[in-house]
């Protein structure tokens, strides 16, 4: 008797092309290329690191060689014979870092295979045992084709009994490692449990499996090299399939934060988010979140329910709020705003999100990368990734590729270069990555004609700024009132009198330095507009406004109040840079008002009790 076909022969290919064509009808153009590669090699029991975008249809990887599988053991005498014995009731194991991810992979593999998956979480699990099941014996014995688990569970006794099961070890075809790039980063310090599941995979179960590894932050050198050695990638079966991360449909730019990441202002969010599209904002610290969270909160409309439109998404909010904020992110058009913690934001898949905002930077470029992940998985839609750096993060940036040594730990190379970028931020990042093709992927974004070139690229090249048309606003989401800023200045003012909203000499001195750093941005700005470089510069931001605003500032306390005081001032960016006047306008009023209040000792009430008890958080 013959030996039987590999899956990754041209008729192992092409058999799995029909079997998808027939029972997913609706992928009409079958499998991707990416798909193709790699599943035939899952079918052969080989071992595999995939790495390529986030929104590439992952889970194909999951779903498919199970539908493999069973059509081909239900129907055996329709397809040729294969060399890897095929299962009856076939499993997948696939170890997730986060409980988000495995219940957001278990749903998708429901919704879109009709795939029996279970995240085994200790809240699924919980719910199993108050129903009198018990689901160690119902994974053994093969109910579920899919099993999602984080790497703590399969250290405990009841993963080493499940894997004892000679039903299970004769049933399972793979294991895989999500998100792999974690087993590097997290392996190390917080979650140790992660360097173990390669011991797992090898030594637990039967070696007739394929293992495999997937993520889209994977740099080469000895991040990659330190994964594989823990997953025990080496020899003929390993095949490593790099793809390039590179998104096509998402706009990057790095902005300077231009308030206090300590403080509790954010201005510079509110233009984006007027411009009502479904956003994701990134907090290194829970504790930032609320402060993030409390600022767009208390500037949000009362008119319209907060709590809905802007949610936290972090560990410390009980499970359920979480998985109705990823519900709400995707069919509700009431919610725009997710404030997400680092690494916890994994677990978040809506292919609704559009916008990414970065207040500060995680420690790696690994870690921003896969925060601006989550926007974009929509191909067709036009998504932009956002990141505010602040000054001290760009300095120890600038140190570092300058090999000047800091006093801080190391600022991650990577990490470094692409904030301090002076040519093109995307090749930069095919460049960290070694994104192929780099025929074209090292070239800037206006040579590669990418779709949408990054800041620094339309900086240099004068491009126009056409971000409204661009970047319009979600679906359902245009009728959301917008953002106003409001002030605690006006409360204090009362408390001090009529003189209180005057600024002093010294104040309106500061008032007109800071216009004057505005007034270059502007130039900068808008002279990439439209093709005015007749314009003398002084028309840009004319001096009248600096008077205006360095007597009047601290009486304006709405971007009406602002629009109604220019009226008289003639001036061409009246309308674009209004509400940006005003964020930067608020952002040298809160100078004022902190530096008063520490002169008067004037006792603030304290953040997060009082004002998140207010917010009422999770509601
Ligand atoms: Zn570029």
């Amino acid at each position: 008797m013959p030996p039987g076909a590999l899956f990754s022969s041209d008729v192992g290919r092409q058999t799995l092309q029909n079997i998808v064509k027939t029972l997913i009808p609706q992928w009409r153009d079958g499998l991707r290329t990416f798909q193709l590669d790699s599943i035939p090699l899952i079918l052969d029991n080989q071992d595999i690191f995939c790495i390529t975008a986030t929104g590439e249809g992952k889970s194909a990887l999951f779903a498919i060689p199970i539908l493999v599988h069973e059509e081909i053991f239900k129907n055996k005498i329709s397809y040729p014979e294969f060399l890897a014995p095929i299962r009856q009731e076939p499993v997948g194991i696939v170890v997730t870092p986060t409980k988000g991810l495995s219940n957001n992979i278990v749903k998708e593999l429901q919704d879109q295979f009709r795939i029996t998956a279970f995240a085994y979480t200790r809240e699924n699990i919980a719910e199993k045992a108050r129903a009198g099941l018990n689901v160690d014996k119902e994974i053994a014995d093969c109910q579920y084709q899919i099993i999602c688990v984080d790497p703590e569970h399969l250290r405990e006794p009841s993963w080493i009994k499940i894997s004892d099961s000679p039903k299970f070890r004769k049933n399972v075809i793979f294991c895989c490692a999500e998100e792999a790039h974690v087993i590097d980063e997290w392996g190390l310090d917080f979650r140790p449990h992660f360097r173990h599941i390669g011991s797992f995979f090898r030594g637990r179960l039967p070696s007739t499996k394929s293992i495999f590894a997937i993520t889209a932050t994977m740099q080469p050198g000895s991040p990659f090299e330190s994964v594989c050695l823990s997953l025990g990638f080496s020899g003929p079966k390993f095949h490593l399939l790099r793809y390039s991360n590179e998104c096509p449909n998402v706009e990057i730019s790095v902005k300077l934060l231009t308030t206090a990441i300590g403080g509790r202002e954010f201005p510079q969010l509110l233009p984006y988010l007027n411009q009502c599209r479904k956003t994701i904002i990134h907090v290194r610290t829970i504790e930032l979140g609320y402060r993030v969270f409390l600022y767009i909160f208390r500037n949000a409309p009362q008119t319209y329910n907060r709590h809905y439109r802007i949610r936290m998404y972090s560990a410390l909010a009980p499970d359920q709020y979480n998985k109705r904020t990823v519900e709400l992110l995707l069919n509700d058009g009431r919610c725009q705003i997710v404030i997400a913690t680092k690494a916890f934001s994994l677990g978040i898949h809506a292919k609704t999100l559009q916008d990414s905002i970065s207040i500060g930077t995680p420690d790696t470029q690994c870690e921003l990368d896969q925060s601006g992940g989550r926007v974009g998985r929509d191909r067709n839609t036009n998504a932009r990734r956002i990141v505010f750096v602040t000054s001290k993060e760009m300095g120890e940036a600038h140190k570092r590729t300058r090999n000047i040594a800091t006093k801080t730990r190391c600022m991650d190379l990577a990490k470094s270069q692409f904030l301090t970028e002076k040519i093109c931020r995307v090749s930069r990042l095919n460049k960290i990555y070694a994104n192929p093709p780099i025929e074209t992927s090292f070239l800037d974004c206006i040579q590669a004609k990418r779709r949408l070139p990054c800041d620094v690229c339309r900086t240099r090249y004068d491009l126009l700024d056409t971000s409204i048309l661009t970047f319009p606003p979600s679906p359902h989401l245009s009728k959301l009132p917008p953002f106003k800023i409001h002030s605690d200045m006006s409360q204090s003012n009362k408390k001090r009198g009529a003189r209180a909203d005057k600024p002093t000499k010294k104040e309106a001195d500061g008032i007109r330095k800071g216009l004057a750093i505005y007034e270059r941005e502007v130039y900068l700005e808008e002279r990439l507009r439209l093709p005015h470089r007749n314009i003398p510069h002084s028309f840009y931001f004319p001096p009248e406004i600096t008077d205006l605003i360095s007597e009047e500032i601290l009486k304006i306390d709405s971007i009406e109040s602002l629009t109604d005081r220019l009226k008289p001032i003639d001036r061409i960016f009246k309308s674009t840079q209004a509400e940006k006047l005003f964020a930067y306008m608020s952002t040298l009023r809160l100078d004022i008002e902190k530096s008063r209040n520490s002169k008067s000792k004037y006792k603030q009430v304290p953040i997060i009790s009082k004002s998140s008890s207010d917010a009422g958080m999770y509601e």
